[in-house]
């Protein structure tokens, strides 16, 4: 395995070319500007202060210009008086210190001289307007980019022009009030990027509106973008579409917030390729605390092989998977603490261990070992959602972080997910398998921990517990750790004897705007004396391996086919059951026929029921299993694939099965709505799923969005909170009556 750190052997080799130093002089370059300017803020806002006492004792405009000026208190000294064709015919002091600090006299001259190119249209349009009206009473309020004596400072002013009308002439009075918000200056700019034009980094500037103001020459380099193509538009145009909303949503929080931003963006180059840059974001503050402008240096790092630009990466992400590392994970919990305690909501960290892969790298090598790591890295990038993060904390530990608020059912269905991602086989290239098993531990910010050691900590000492009482996952709970770890293994035995298992049905619907009820899944619940209400996760791995799931899984059928008899007796129409059915129960050779006794018992016909095996089961019963599947096919019974997506089997290989349905994985789902790789995804396994006379049902639907698109790919059946969480049998009921009923309680 690849464990040395070249950050400490090759540091020296590479130090005059370090992009991390350049950086960091540059950062200390940008804030020597930013304590200019906020010198000049403060002069900008004594004016500022002037100008609203001018603006609180006057502001009428049908008074002579004498009359205006004798009234301005004395202090108050930037204005202008110009004619018709704008010639100055009157300057006060301040205004003379302000455009002509030493120079010739104001007076005499034309405005234009001292206004800023762009702005000199506004101007003209401003005097050609008063001219037209020839008279009063017209006042306008502009704000005008004015050129300072040296010209090199432009400065934005919040103008109030107003035409006086004196004898037979028309004067224009110009009253003037620096703004505070006026951002670097051309001439700033101009000089920052001097200063940066041999740099290896690309510098950015944008106004406070976001709007780019200048880039330099490494920034065209990187991008393709010139100055040109750049001043004046939104950043997004580099735009690749790989960063979601969510994404967006945190950065410009964390930007808002804490003033700057440090990481990874995917952006889009002139030529159309994506590129993988580093970025580090600052905000310019004003004295009001007002941002004023960004300031943003950037690194190219898709092509991680030049050895300066893999030590800019080595810091922050693992040598061997690419992932973020323990450094970069901790910086992304302290934005997302940033973001949630702003937004009063919660996130959740889940530490991940693989059991024993210690003897792995012992028997096998460390060749393999590595393999191994890459393909969990792999697998659980896919798992998650794209705004999530997954970083390699240590030689066999991951952690994920799911940024979004997710509730307690979420996070245990996403470690679900990730336990059935990381449960498939790993092909390794001398044809062998290998199977791992992990270990999963979760930690919600702020109740398990409100700074990021702790959460992190609590996280890890969850997965020890989790180990501890031979459990998947399980949640940080104060002190549970050090209680005797119960023998859930045998509990599940007695689980059944004393009725602490019970049923939850979810509803499948069509996607159309009838949302006609076509069936259910059935869910296991176990109610447990002490431990609670515990979900499938926690005890169905244990009850799969002990075995207790043969009758576990027989105890579920028999409870939900005699549940539709009574349901059908209660006059509910013709509805399909989905029941979930592990490997081990495959393995009884009686399987089927029992399964026909059961339908048989209740009068259910066998096209009512569906049985969901996972993809990653489906693919080890490819071989033996065939058999015992086609024979349930014989009888009618409807076979489905669970959670298809996520195990990384061919379509064509699942296709010899006999299989009547592919359920899409909630991970493609969950994305559907912001991400366009997510929707293809979906598109392509409906449109392969018809072409070979399958139906889709897609689980984890949980907005409008996502079934809007699910509904036009032509998805043909969706099952989710947005149209039912996981209900009681009565509360199923009454929740599917025709019309006329009262809407259940959900569970
Ligand atoms: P599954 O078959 O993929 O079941 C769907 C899971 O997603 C359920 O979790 C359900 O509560 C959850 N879910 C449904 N709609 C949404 C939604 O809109 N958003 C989110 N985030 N989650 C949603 P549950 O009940 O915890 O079940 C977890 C897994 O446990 C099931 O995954 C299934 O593989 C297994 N399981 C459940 N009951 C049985 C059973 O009777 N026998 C066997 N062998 N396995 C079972
Ligand atoms: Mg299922």
């Amino acid at each position: 395995m690849n464990t040395a750190t070249p950050m400490a052997t090759s540091a020296g080799a590479v130090k005059a070319t370090s992009p991390r130093r350049n950086l960091a002089t540059l950062q200390r370059q940008l804030f020597i500007y930013a304590q200019d300017l906020r010198d000049l803020m403060e002069q900008q806002a004594l004016l500022q202060r002037r100008y609203q006492l001018v603006l609180q004792s006057h502001g009428r405009s049908n008074q002579s210009a004498d009359v205006l000026l004798d009234a301005i208190p004395k202090s108050i000294d930037a204005y202008l008086v110009t004619d018709s064709q704008g010639e100055i015919v009157r300057a006060s002091p301040g205004a003379q210190r302000a455009f002509a600090s030493g120079g010739p006299e104001l007076k005499g001259k034309f405005i234009w001289q001292y206004i800023h190119w762009s702005h000199l249209e506004i101007v003209t349009t401003l005097l050609a307007k008063f001219v037209g009206v020839g008279a009063t009473g017209a006042v306008e309020q502009r704000k005008l980019v004015l050129l300072d004596s040296t010209m090199q400072r432009d400065i934005i002013y919040d103008a109030l022009v107003m035409p006086v009308r004196k004898l037979d002439r028309l004067e224009m009075f110009w009253l003037l009030s620096a703004e505070v918000q006026s951002g670097l200056s051309d001439i700033e700019i101009q000089k920052l990027m001097l200063m940066s034009s041999d740099c290896a980094e690309g510098l950015l500037i944008c106004d406070a509106s976001g709007l780019v103001r200048s880039v330099n020459p490494a920034f065209s380099r990187i991008t393709g973008y010139s100055a040109s193509d750049m001043v004046g538009e939104n950043p997004r145009l580099l735009s690749s579409g790989r960063q979601d909303a969510d994404f967006y949503r945190s950065y410009w929080t964390y930007l808002t917030d804490a003033g700057s931003w440090t990481g990874e963006f995917f952006n889009r180059k002139k030529n159309g390729h994506i590129y993988a840059e580093w970025k580090s974001v600052r905000a310019v503050k004003n004295e009001r605390d007002e941002t004023v402008s960004y300031i943003s240096a950037i690194v190219d790092i898709t092509h991680r092989d030049s050895e300066a630009q893999q030590l800019a990466n080595l810091a922050y992400h693992d040598s061997l998977t690419g992932l973020p590392n323990r450094r970069l994970l901790e910086d992304r919990l302290t934005q997302a603490m940033v973001i949630a305690s702003r937004e009063a909501s919660n996130f959740c960290v889940m530490y991940i261990d693989l059991d024993k892969f210690k003897p792995i790298n012992d028997e096998f090598g460390h060749q393999v070992g590595d393999l191994v790591l890459l393909e969990v890295s792999a697998r659980l990038q896919a798992t998650v959602r794209h705004s999530d993060m997954v970083a390699r904390v240590g030689g066999d530990e991951f952690v994920i972080l799911l940024q979004s608020p997710v509730n307690d059912e979420d996070a245990y269905s996403i470690a679900s997910s990730v336990l059935s991602a990381l449960s498939a086989p790993i092909q390794l290239p001398d044809g062998k398998v290998l199977s791992i098993s992990v270990s999963m531990g979760g930690a919600r910010y702020p109740i398990d921990g409100d700074d990021v050691p702790t959460l992190l900590q609590n996280a890890d000492a969850a997965m020890y517990g989790a180990k501890r009482f031979g459990l998947d996952f399980s949640f940080f709970e104060t002190g549970s750790i050090v209680h005797p770890a119960p023998d859930l293994g045998f509990e599940i035995w007695k689980a059944l004897e004393r009725q602490e298992l019970y049923l939850l049905y979810q509803p499948q619907v069509t996607p159309d705007k009838s949302r006609t009820v076509r069936g259910c899944e059935v869910l296991l619940r176990w109610k447990h004396a002490v431990f609670g209400d515990l979900f499938p996760l926690t005890f169905i791995p244990i009850a799969e391996r002990n075995g207790a799931i043969v009758a576990l899984g027989y105890w579920v059928l028999e409870t939900a086919c005699q549940q539709l008899s009574q349901w059908q007796a209660g006059g509910l129409p013709d509805l399909t059951l989905s029941v979930n059915i592990s490997s081990r129960q495959l393995q009884d050779p009686q399987f089927a026929e029992r399964v026909g006794q059961i339908l048989l018992a209740h009068g259910i016909k066998p096209s009512s029921l569906e049985l969901e095996i996972s993809e990653a089961d489906a693919m080890q019963y490819l071989q033996d299993g065939r058999s015992r599947l086609s024979q349930l096919r014989e009888m009618a019974v409807k076979i489905a694939i669970d959670d298809f997506g996520s195990g990384y089997s061919s379509l064509s290989r699942l296709a010899s099965l006999p299989i009547h349905r592919l359920k899409i994985d909630q991970s493609f789902v969950r994305d559907l709505a912001q991400s366009g790789e997510a929707r293809a995804i979906s598109d392509c396994f409906i449109g392969v799923a018809a072409a070979m006379g399958m139906q889709v049902t897609a689980g984890g639907v949980e907005s409008e969005a996502q079934m809007e698109v699910l509904a036009s790919q032509g998805c043909n059946l969706v099952q989710g909170y947005l149209t039912g969480k996981p209900m009681s049998a009565e509360a199923f009921l009454s929740w599917a009556l025709p019309s006329g009923q009262q809407p259940p309680e959900r569970v």
